[in-house]
């Protein structure tokens, strides 16, 4: 029977460590500081958002909130995101995803300076995470690989297979776990043999985002698996991407859903936004 990674847990003792920080920083006189950005009323985006300012608040994170009307303007919408660029107080900006189709969501990451860019999906970020030298990570990723490390697994030499290719999970983790030596091999929709692949893995790291698709009894024994999906079923019931009951009789580590990478998300969020007001401290 696998051990279970808590992804709760984990993140518990790092919030822990980040609120300790923060206060240290605000006997220096100073406090980080995230502007959270909300276009339109869509409510999981509400839902996220107010889990982020609830996130700052609890380890001392200044939470800047601008909640805009589902009409404003991209041009209103760079103005705002210009005018953070320059504002000392914030270390971090974030502009919660999806816009409204309206706005060109390119030209909107790319006008957030890549230095405050905690979410990391600024092009120079993703530029600076494939060449192996990161200056801020996507928050999921990097907490997969947080979860990884605080488990004691270490990837070097390892067979990792990665299923899902999207920006935000799949391919940064990719390259994450390339940077660690491992061997990665990155599968999507048009991967053929997907449980072969999946049976040479070490460490299984499932992005689909479709419940229960990867089957217990393709994952070798002992085997890693990390599962990102968040689907819910008709009746309400949260799954992930792996059949849970099966897999967990095979593999060494698994993480549930949910309960596993969920929380790591906000919490390495937290982490690059305090990692930010520490380096434009120093610079200042
Ligand atoms: P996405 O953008 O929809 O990408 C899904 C990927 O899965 C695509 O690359 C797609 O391949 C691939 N795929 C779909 N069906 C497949 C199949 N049957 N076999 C192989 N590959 C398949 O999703 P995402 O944004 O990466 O999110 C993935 C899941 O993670 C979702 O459940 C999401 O809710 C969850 N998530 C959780 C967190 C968190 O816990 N904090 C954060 C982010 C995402 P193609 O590219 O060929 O279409």
């Amino acid at each position: 029977m696998a051990i279970l990674i808590d992804g709760k847990s984990i993140s518990g003792k790092i919030r822990g460590e980040i609120a300790v920080e923060v206060k240290n920083l605000e006997s220096q006189g100073i406090k980080p500081g995230l502007a959270v950005i909300l276009v339109g009323d869509d409510p999981a985006s509400k839902v996220y958002v107010s889990m982020k300012e609830k996130a700052c608040h609890d380890v001392g994170i200044f939470s800047d909130e601008y909640k805009l009307p589902a009409d404003t303007d991209e041009k209103q919408l760079l103005e705002l995101i210009h005018r953070l660029n320059g504002k000392r107080e914030i270390h971090g900006i974030l502009v919660q995803l999806p816009l409204p189709k309206h706005i060109n969501e390119a030209k909107i990451v790319e006008a957030i300076s890549p230095e405050k860019d905690v979410d990391g999906f600024h092009p120079y970020n993703v530029g600076r995470l494939i060449s192996g030298k990161p200056l801020f990570q996507p928050c999921t990723p990097y907490g997969i690989m947080v979860m990884l490390k605080e488990s004691g697994i270490d990837l070097s030499g390892k067979e990792v297979v990665v299923v899902g290719r999207s920006n935000i999970v799949g391919k940064p983790v990719a390259f994450m776990c390339l940077k660690q030596n491992a061997t990665v091999t990155l599968c999507h929709t048009k991967t053929r043999n997907l449980p072969e692949k999946i049976g040479m893995a070490d460490i299984l790291i499932a992005a689909v985002g479709k419940p229960e698709v990867i089957k217990g009894d393709w994952i070798k024994e002992g085997a890693v698996v990390i599962d990102v999906g968040v689907n819910r079923l008709d009746g309400g019931k949260l799954v992930g991407d792996v059949e849970f009951s099966v897999a967990q009789q095979r593999a060494s580590y698994i993480t549930p859903v949910p309960g596993g990478v969920g929380p790591m998300t906000i919490t390495m969020l937290l982490h690059n936004t305090l990692q930010s007001a520490k380096r434009l401290i120093h610079r200042s």
